[in-house]
């Protein structure tokens, strides 16, 4: 391909503070400074990406800015010795799609020190499948295997459990041999199928969610993955089982947290913060790998859906409404 050849890419501008998107050409010769170009064969969309793309939260700040915070296709060009061309390759995080150039382009200029090798099992579209959600919930579990709590131990609660992160979590639980209960929003009975499909033995819902708990409920939980936050994460805390474990890793509902430290002090409840974006290489090694050997086994027929470049900025709003179902893998060719 050469550095003044056209290709396509979904761009961020500003107009009066207002965050716009459109389909543009761009050349190899544009892309930012690094030293791997990679030909991208799918990207995916995910909260974040959803808030760029509608200007919520002002989690981009520098304009014009290809948004995409995954990326997954095979290096064109490079100067890495571990990322020679040809090589195919995965980026998650490190700020890409808010501070830096991201995947929603058919070519990207990035750093190596951002990419995994694919993992074995996985191709660039599974990859993309998995994305940064699918990743967050493998870091999840790796977190609550780590606290000790093992199958068997009692229910894993998921929260925001028909989302990209919750569906993957749910999934892969229930696939780990965990009792997982699935908490789900009032109104939205059209996912409860959706989510026994997954390995859901449970549905959680009710209108107590979204109200404050008492400092301590009834101990329900062995341990929790929770993606949204505020009262619903202050409720998790709340009714853990003595010594459960609760991997928080979103906001979906709040950055807020209403809590009490009572669930830590008389229960031993104990809260472990997950980030998937500046997550150390071997840590995201060690999760991709894992998460190529169970992808066979997962449902992920189910939980991805594959949708254009031009499709982005409607998905987005529907992310933002907060009434998601699963994962999009965006096709950027
Ligand atoms: P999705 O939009 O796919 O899923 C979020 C789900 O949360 C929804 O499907 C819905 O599920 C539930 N939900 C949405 N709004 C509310 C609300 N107001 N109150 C209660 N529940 C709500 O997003 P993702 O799964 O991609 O991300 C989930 C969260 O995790 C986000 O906050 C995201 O920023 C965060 N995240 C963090 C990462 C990290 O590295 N720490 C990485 C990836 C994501 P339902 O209807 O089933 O209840």
């Amino acid at each position: 391909m050469k550095h003044d050849d056209p290709f396509k890419a979904l761009v961020l501008t500003q107009d009066d503070g207002k965050t716009k998107c459109g389909l543009q050409d761009l050349t190899i010769a544009r892309l930012p400074p690094g030293d791997v170009t990679v030909k991208v064969d799918y990207s995916s969309l995910n909260y974040k990406d959803a808030m760029a793309v509608t200007g919520r939260g002002r989690i981009v700040r520098d304009f014009p800015m290809v948004p995409g915070i995954d990326l997954a296709g095979t290096v064109l060009e490079s100067s890495a010795a571990d990322y020679p061309a040809g090589a195919p390759v995965v980026l998650t995080g490190w700020s890409v799609g808010e501070r830096f150039w991201g995947g929603y382009t058919q070519v990207q200029r990035v750093k190596s020190e951002w990419l995994v090798p694919l993992a074995p099992g996985l191709d660039s579209f599974k990859a993309m499948a998995i994305g940064t959600a699918g990743l967050t919930a493998m870091l999840c579990v790796m977190e609550i295997e780590a606290a000790g709590v093992a199958p068997g131990a009692g229910t894993v609660l998921v929260t925001g459990a028909s989302g990209g992160v919750g569906s993957v979590a749910v999934a892969l639980l229930a696939r780990l041999g965990y009792r997982v209960a699935a908490l789900v929003q009032p109104g939205r009975e059209s996912v409860h199928p959706y989510l026994t499909s997954l390995g859901a033995a449970e549905i959680v819902s009710g209108p107590e969610w979204a109200e404050p708990p008492k400092p301590l409920e009834n101990q329900r939980w062995a341990a929790a993955v929770d993606t949204v936050g505020a009262k619903v994460l202050a409720r998790v805390l709340a009714s853990m089982e003595y010594g459960g474990a609760v991997a928080a890793c979103g906001l979906a509902g709040g950055a807020d947290l209403p809590a009490t430290v009572m669930p830590f002090i008389l229960r031993g409840v104990r809260l472990l913060g997950v980030d998937s974006v500046m997550c150390p290489v071997s840590r995201r090694r060690q999760a991709w790998e894992r998460l190529g050997r169970v992808y066979e086994e997962m449902p992920f027929g189910d939980i991805a859906v594959t949708a254009g470049l031009g499709q982005v900025p409607q998905l987005a709003a529907r992310l933002m409404a907060g009434n998601n179902r699963g994962r999009y893998v965006i096709d950027v060719n």
